[in-house]
């Protein structure tokens, strides 16, 4: 991939470290040479992800994900290969190399930084407040709420003093300008005050934290009675933007989640939390973005919506739903009785009420349709009709497996017959070709898949071509020789990358070719790494041929019974080919 220059991407790989990456996800340990944990990228309790730090390559023997650096964040923060090298070349504190010679992104690159810095001191300097003598009402108020010191801290929850200049002095005093600031949306450009103030004052501070751990903004809760607005967020800067961003979902990187509960507000996460519930986002606004329904298929395949019971919130809900489900994202609804919103709810009944309502949550159609029922009176005749008019319009729209499932449901609401509701349904447009996107969710299947398997064979003959051009050589001239080729999906085509490597030079830095490969021939290359070699390289490639002819002539010989017990006509002439290739196995013996 000629995108970044070659002693760019040396660099980049030299100054990263596979270990110290891998390590931000899933804690290792070593065992035998190498490093193990749980898998990232399956379900799994005992390690079988193996990291090898001298090769910097990662392997797992469950569901054979490897590779290199590259194809970890790729894989794990769900990027592209430019996307994950731009990660990287960040987190080793790399320039892009078209950043080198462009002064005005470099300054622009320097400023952003200067902003992140400012929202971070800012987060602790609030933090602090938090826990001080004045921060006293908002420890109470979050004491009521069930969260306690721990809870707050892991949240970076903190306090503003109710002060025109606590933070702005305090920021300054540090060397930050008073333009970082205000970029940043700490403070507000005001004619005096020395030209800024305080953005926040005597407010509770929830910081909101990108998923690479920074802090990128902050939601302000006020702490006086009568205050408007309740909260105040930050708003566009530079580097924060709500559309693109949620609440908490830094709580999920490197872990696994089944799904994500979706909320409105930052106590309904918080609360979630406290209550055990260590999968809940905010949705930083009511209106859901393409751009946050993306980020969240990063992560899960599954999505609970959980909105406030009022009717704005069922409207963001509605809303919500289609934008996700475009996205390809199965989405359910849970519905909080009572109106009640969920921080209230999970405080009042607990986690396993909440898990109950999780458990009974509404399918995204089925929300529709108690959505469009809340919109007409049932109880009158005008209502009703109204109501089936509207119902019958949508889930004639549906496959015919659901219209079977929601169309009973509108005559129950009626009172109408079962066949009038299903010929007004009938009445409806044709279906909506809509589920293309939920046949995508193939994250895991495919893996899982049987006929994925790799050969061990096959294999331990990428390994044998690993250790020299000369192996490469030889193992690839047997295998022309006994018309074998690689079977197992990526390996040919590592086996090509290796050899091209080798062409042109007599020791190529196998780890530099394997970073630039597509997933599966990397996968390829990490699943050989682990292969040991065993006594002589080339005998151990005469071995693997030699099974390889072995199964083969072995499938050839299933094949032709299977063809003469089917009564074919050419009968003779499979016979002869039996019979040459038992005289064949006998080699074997
Ligand atoms: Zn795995």
């Amino acid at each position: 991939m000629p995108m970044f220059p070659e002693t760019w991407m040396d660099e980049l790989l030299q100054k990263t470290d596979l270990v110290s990456l891998v390590s931000e996800y899933v804690p290792l340990t070593q065992k035998s040479g190498r490093l193990w944990g749980c898998c990232p990228f399956h379900n799994e309790k005992t390690p079988s992800f193996s990291v090898q730090p001298e090769k910097q390559m990662y392997y797992c023997f469950g569901c054979h994900a490897g590779g290199g650096p590259i194809q970890f964040v790729q894989e794990i923060e769900r990027l592209s290969f430019v996307e994950a090298v731009k990660l990287l070349a960040q987190r080793a504190g790399l320039e892009l190399p078209n950043e080198v010679n462009d002064d005005a992104l470099r300054r622009e690159r320097a400023h952003k930084d200067r902003l992140y810095a400012a929202c971070k001191e800012a987060a602790l300097f609030y933090h602090k407040q938090l826990f001080s003598a004045q921060g006293k009402a908002a420890q109470a108020y979050l004491t009521n709420r069930g969260v306690d010191g721990k809870l707050a801290t892991r949240f970076g929850l903190g306090f503003a003093l109710e002060s025109w200049d606590s933070l702005t002095g305090y920021l300054i005093e540090k060397g930050f300008k008073k333009e970082e600031l205000i970029d940043a949306g700490l403070a507000i450009r005001g004619k005096r005050r020395d030209g800024c103030y305080d953005a926040f004052r005597g407010r509770l501070i929830f910081p909101i934290i990108a998923t690479n751990g920074r802090v990128i903004g902050f939601g302000a809760r006020t702490m006086k009675k009568d205050d408007q607005p309740k909260y105040i967020n930050t708003g566009d800067t530079p580097i924060y933007n709500k559309r693109n961003n949620l609440y908490a979902l830094n709580m999920q990187r490197g872990k696994r989640p089944a799904d994500l509960v979706m909320v409105e507000g930052y106590m309904d996460v918080i609360s979630l939390h406290a209550a055990g519930i260590n999968n809940a986002v905010a949705s930083l606004g009511t209106a859901l973005t393409q751009q946050q329904a993306r980020l969240i298929k990063r992560y899960v395949e599954r999505v609970y919506i959980s909105y406030d019971g009022d009717a704005a919130g069922q409207n963001a809900t509605m809303r919500g739903l289609d934008i996700l489900a475009a996205e390809g994202l199965d989405v359910k609804v849970i519905t909080i009785p009572n109106g009640m919103d969920p921080d209230d709810y999970v405080r009042r009944k607990g986690k396993d009420a909440f898990l109950k309502l999780k458990d009974e949550a509404t399918t995204l159609n089925g929300f529709k349709l108690l959505h469009i029922a809340a919109q007409f009176d049932l109880n009158t005749a005008d209502g009703r009709e109204g109501y089936a008019k509207r119902a019958c319009s949508f889930v004639g729209t549906l496959e015919p497996v659901e219209r079977e499932r929601y169309a009973p449901v509108i005559a129950r609401n009626t009172g109408l017959s079962l066949s009038a509701v299903q010929a007004q349904c009938s009445l409806a447009k044709p279906v909506q070709a809509n589920n293309a996107a939920k046949n995508r969710n193939t994250r895991n299947k495919i893996r899982a898949a049987k006929e994925n398997e790799p050969d061990r064979i096959e294999c331990a003959l990428l390994a044998c071509m690993q250790t020299s051009r000369e192996n490469a050589a030889y193992a690839v001239e047997q295998m022309a020789e006994a018309g074998l080729s690689f079977e197992t999906k990526g390996f040919a085509g590592y086996a090509d990358a290796m050899l091209v490597a080798y062409l042109s030079k007599e020791e190529p830095d196998l780890a530099r070719v394997i970073a630039e490969l597509p997933a599966e021939q990397a996968e390829a290359a990490a699943l050989a790494t682990a292969v040991p070699i065993e006594g002589e390289t080339t005998a151990m490639i005469d071995g693997c041929i030699r099974k390889l002819r072995y199964r083969r002539i072995n499938a050839r010989l299933q094949e032709l019974a299977d063809e003469m017990n089917t009564g074919s006509d050419d009968r003779a002439e499979l016979q002869q080919e039996y019979a040459e290739l038992m005289e064949k196995l006998k080699e074997f013996k």
